[in-house]
């Protein structure tokens, strides 16, 4: 099992600061921003290029709730969204996540 579906059963430990029916979200380990937070789907999905027409939905839901989790943390005067896909576009946990990065000035 891969370590963010192990976190969503709560196997693994995290700084968990969302959870919904299909979303759970929790701070970024190493992070590169005063807010640092993973919006990670409780489904298995590998990378973006792995969604499916289901999907869709899904990943509205994980961007909807990155703009209630900012709003909860009050990044939302500006924050930046990523996905990183695949190896040659950074993502190292495949399993997808959105990177919610806020607080710089
Ligand atoms: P990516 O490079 O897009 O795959 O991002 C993976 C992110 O997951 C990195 O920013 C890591 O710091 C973070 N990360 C890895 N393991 C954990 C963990 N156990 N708990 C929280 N964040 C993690
Ligand atoms: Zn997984």
């Amino acid at each position: 099992m891969c370590i963010f579906c192990q976190i969503v059963k709560k196997e693994k430990g995290a700084d968990i600061v969302f959870e919904s029916e299909r979303v759970v979200a929790f701070r970024d380990i190493n992070p590169k921003a005063p807010t640092h937070i993973l919006v990670v789907p409780k489904k298995h999905i590998g990378t973006i290029n792995d969604m499916t027409e289901d999907d869709r939905e899904l990943v509205g839901d994980m961007v909807f709730s990155a703009k209630i989790i900012a709003k909860e943390h009050k990044i939302d005067d500006g924050y930046k969204l990523a996905f990183n896909v695949g190896s040659k576009g950074g993502q190292i946990i495949d399993h997808i996540h959105l990177h919610l990065l806020g607080g710089k000035n």
